[in-house]
C-alpha cells in the first residue's frame, strides 16, 4: 500500500464510521473545516482527558484555565501576531488571523480576532492567577481550546485546517533555570506520545534553525511525525523568552527575596487534530484473518472510541438475546462506551469492530447459558478467552489501565 493510497483508505473509513466528516457537506463542503462525528468525538475527548489528567490535575503547580477565544485588537499587538502573523502571498502580505467586530452599533463597534494560538489566553490571565492563587516559581498555567487560521492552502485530512483545538501550557521560570525545565518538558513529551500510542519511531525532533524562529522564539524544537503525506510537525516546544509577559506590561514579585522580575516562558504544544490523525496513521492496520482480509485500528483501549462490544452469538435465539441485554447493561455502567450489535453473522460483527478499532468484543453463547462464561476475543490477535462472567468487568478494566 503506497502512502497516498494508505492515507485515501483513512479518510474514507474515518468518513464512513463516523469518525471525521467534511464541514458543510450538503451544502459543497468548506475547504480546511472538518467536523468531528460520534467516534471521532469520543476520540478527540479521550485524547483530551488524557492530556488534561497528565499535565493539569496530575499535577500541582499547573492552572488549568479556559479563555474566550475572541480578544480585542491591542491582544495582538502587544504579542506582536498582527505585524508578524503572516502567510506571504502574491501581491502582499497576508495575515491568518480571523477578523471580526463586536457590538452592534455604528461607531460602537471594536475590532476583534479569533485566536490564532492559546497562548494569549494564558498570558492576559497571568496576573489573575497570581492574585487568586499566589503560585510560586515555577509553575504553569494550561487549557484545551479552539483556534482559527485562515490557512492559505488547507490540507491533508485534518493536518493543515482552518479551525483547531490546541492543549498547551505556558511554564513560567526564571531566566536561569529555562534549558533546566525545557529538558524536562521535552521528555514529558516524549512520555506523552508513547501514553497516548503514536510509535516512537514516527516521531523526530527538528531543532528550528534560527531564521525560521518564530518571532517569540529564543529555541524551538518541533516533534515531527512520518505522516503517509511527509514528515511533517505534530508537536512543538518552545522557549518563548520573556517577550509577551514583557510586552504585555506583566512582572512577578517574589515574596520571599523580594524581588521583582519578568518571568521567562517555556511552552509545550500539542495540535489535538494532529494527534487524532498520527494516531489513526499509525493504528491503521491490514491484514488476513480466517482467510479473508481485515482492516483494524490498533488503537490504544485507552484511546479507543468505543471500549468493548456485546453480541449474542445468534440473533434468533431468545435466551441468548435476553442474556447478552443483562451482560451490556452489566458492563455500560461501569465502562462506556459499550456497543450492542446482533446484526449479521458474527464473523461480520468481528469485521465492524475491528475496524472502528475497538479493542474487545464479548460473545454470549450456549456456554454462558450453562456455565455463565463468555468469550472475550483480543482485537489484534483475534484470539478468544473464556471468562467468568463475574469476572468480565475486572479483565477489561485491567486492560483499559
Ligand atoms: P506549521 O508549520 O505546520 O504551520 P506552525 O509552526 O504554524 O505549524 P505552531 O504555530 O507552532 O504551528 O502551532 C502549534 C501547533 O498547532 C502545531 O504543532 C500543530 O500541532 C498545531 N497546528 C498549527 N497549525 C495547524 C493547522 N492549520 N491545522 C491543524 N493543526 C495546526
Amino acid at each position: 500500500m503506497d502512502s497516498s493510497e494508505k492515507m485515501e483508505k483513512i479518510v474514507s473509513l474515518a468518513k464512513r464510521r463516523g469518525f471525521v466528516y467534511p464541514g458543510s457537506e450538503i451544502y459543497g463542503g468548506l475547504a480546511g473545516i472538518w467536523d468531528y462525528g460520534p467516534l471521532g468525538s469520543d476520540m478527540l475527548y479521550n485524547i483530551k482527558d488524557l492530556w488534561w489528567k497528565k499535565f493539569v490535575k496530575g499535577r500541582d503547580e499547573i492552572y488549568g484555565i479556559a479563555s474566550s477565544v475572541m480578544m480585542p485588537q491591542q491582544v495582538w499587538s502587544a504579542s506582536g501576531h498582527l505585524e508578524n502573523f503572516t502567510d506571504p502571498l502574491e501581491g502582499g502580505k497576508f495575515n491568518t488571523m480571523f477578523k471580526t467586530k463586536v457590538g452592534a452599533l455604528k461607531g460602537e463597534t471594536d475590532d476583534v480576532y479569533l485566536r490564532p494560538e492559546l497562548a494569549q489566553g494564558m498570558f492576559v490571565n497571568f496576573k489573575n492567577i497570581i492574585d487568586s492563587f499566589h503560585p510560586k516559581l515555577p509553575f504553569g498555567i494550561a487549557q484545551i481550546g479552539r483556534c482559527f487560521r485562515n490557512e492559505i492552502s488547507p490540507r491533508d485530512f485534518l493536518f493543515r485546517v482552518r479551525e483547531f483545538d490546541l492543549m498547551e501550557f505556558e511554564y513560567f521560570v526564571r531566566e536561569n533555570d529555562w534549558e533546566k525545565y525545557f529538558e524536562f518538558w521535552r521528555k514529558e513529551m516524549w512520555g506523552w506520545i508513547d501514553e497516548v500510542g503514536i510509535s516512537k519511531e514516527n516521531v523526530h525532533e527538528l531543532e528550528v534553525p534560527k531564521e525560521d524562529l518564530a518571532h517569540y522564539s529564543k529555541r524551538t524544537i518541533d516533534f515531527e511525525y512520518d505522516f503517509p503525506f511527509g514528515r511533517k510537525e505534530l508537536y512543538g516546544l518552545a522557549y518563548r523568552t520573556d517577550h509577551d509577559l514583557k510586552n504585555h506590561k506583566l512582572d512577578y514579585h517574589d515574596e520571599e527575596s523580594k524581588e521583582t522580575f519578568i518571568p521567562h516562558v517555556i511552552e509545550p504544544t500539542f495540535g489535538a487534530g494532529r494527534t487524532v490523525l498520527a494516531i489513526l496513521c499509525d493504528a491503521y492496520q491490514e491484514d488476513e484473518m480466517g482467510g479473508e482480509k481485515r482492516v483494524f485500528l490498533k488503537f490504544k483501549p485507552q484511546v479507543a472510541p468505543v471500549k468493548a462490544a456485546v453480541f449474542p452469538l445468534l440473533k434468533n435465539k431468545l435466551e441468548l438475546v435476553k442474556k447478552a441485554r443483562e451482560v451490556y447493561e452489566m458492563i455500560r455502567k461501569q465502562i462506556q462506551p459499550v456497543m450492542f450489535d446482533d446484526n449479521g453473522n458474527i464473523g461480520k460483527r468481528y469485521r465492524r469492530q475491528d475496524e472502528i478499532g475497538t479493542p474487545f468484543c464479548v460473545t454470549i453463547d450456549f456456554d454462558t447459558l450453562e456455565k455463565d462464561s463468555v468469550t472475550i476475543r483480543d482485537r489484534d490477535t483475534g484470539k478468544q478467552e473464556r471468562v467468568d462472567t463475574k469476572d468480565i468487568l475486572v479483565y477489561i478494566q485491567e486492560r483499559l489501565r
